[in-house]
């Protein structure tokens, strides 16, 4: 690694190849519990969709350590529409793509390229889905995520920073859900019995964010040391 005490807060592609790598092992961890909140208002398969989607993901980075960040997160795109079935695999295949439109080409992102590309990811996410918030889905998670990022930029905060506020605007946009009538997707066949269940999409994307805020504090040294005070 070259040059980190000068641009700490640049993600490169060994980052985000370390975070894809940690996000399916943690997706096989969780694909019971994923499933199971997608079992009274589902169709009983979130856990088991991105479970696959994900493996097939991971059997592709031993290839990807030389790319750009752009051309991963494409690789993650079409991955997960080609393998994800569902109404998940197009959303987040979707949203990995528009990523990799906005990160095309470049070997590190700042705070400005990452606030940028989660706008992009949600926006893609909004146009195939057409879901707003507060229909009881994963754009419940993924909004107050990106609008956290985005208020903090031009801030004093350091990214490391915003991303830990990010993610816990995500994790209370995913238990607001819980209350939620559903109005999209499968759960809002279920009417008024969708109210009372957490959406199993708002909690992977509650998921993917911490997993990436995880990566990020391992790979920083300096916010290892904050950590330790
Ligand atoms: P399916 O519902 O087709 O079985 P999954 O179970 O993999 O697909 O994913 C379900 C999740 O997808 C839901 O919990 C919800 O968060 C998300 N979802 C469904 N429809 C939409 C939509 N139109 N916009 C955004 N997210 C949606
Ligand atoms: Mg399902």
């Amino acid at each position: 690694m070259t040059n980190v005490a000068s641009n700490a807060a640049a993600i490169r592609a060994s980052d985000l190849v370390a975070f894809l790598a940690a996000l399916a092992d943690r997706l096989k961890q969780e694909r019971a519990y994923l499933t199971e909140l997608d079992s009274p208002i589902g169709d009983a398969d979130h856990g088991v969709n991105l479970d696959r989607g994900f493996s097939a993901v991971a059997a592709k980075l031993a290839d990807m350590h030389d790319e750009d960040l752009g051309a991963i997160l494409k690789m993650v795109g079409t991955t997960l529409v080609s393998t994800v079935g569902g109404a998940a695999g197009p959303l987040y295949g979707t949203a990995f793509l528009r990523a990799g439109g906005v990160l095309a080409g470049r070997t590190e992102a700042g705070f400005d390229e990452v606030v940028q590309a989660a706008r992009a990811a949600l926006e893609g996410i909004l146009q195939r889905g057409k879901a707003q918030r507060g229909e009881k889905t994963m754009v419940d998670a993924i909004a107050p995520a990106v609008e956290s990022l985005e208020a903090a930029r031009g801030g004093p905060l350091a990214l490391l920073d915003a991303a830990r506020q990010a993610v816990a605007a995500a994790e209370q946009g995913m238990l607001a859900t819980t209350p939620m009538l559903a109005t999209k997707g499968r759960a809002s066949y279920l009417g008024e019995r969708s109210i009372g269940h957490q959406d199993p999409g708002a909690t992977s994307a509650y998921i993917m964010a911490s997993v990436a805020l995880a990566t990020a504090e391992q790979r920083s040294p300096g916010a290892a040391a904050k950590n330790l005070t």
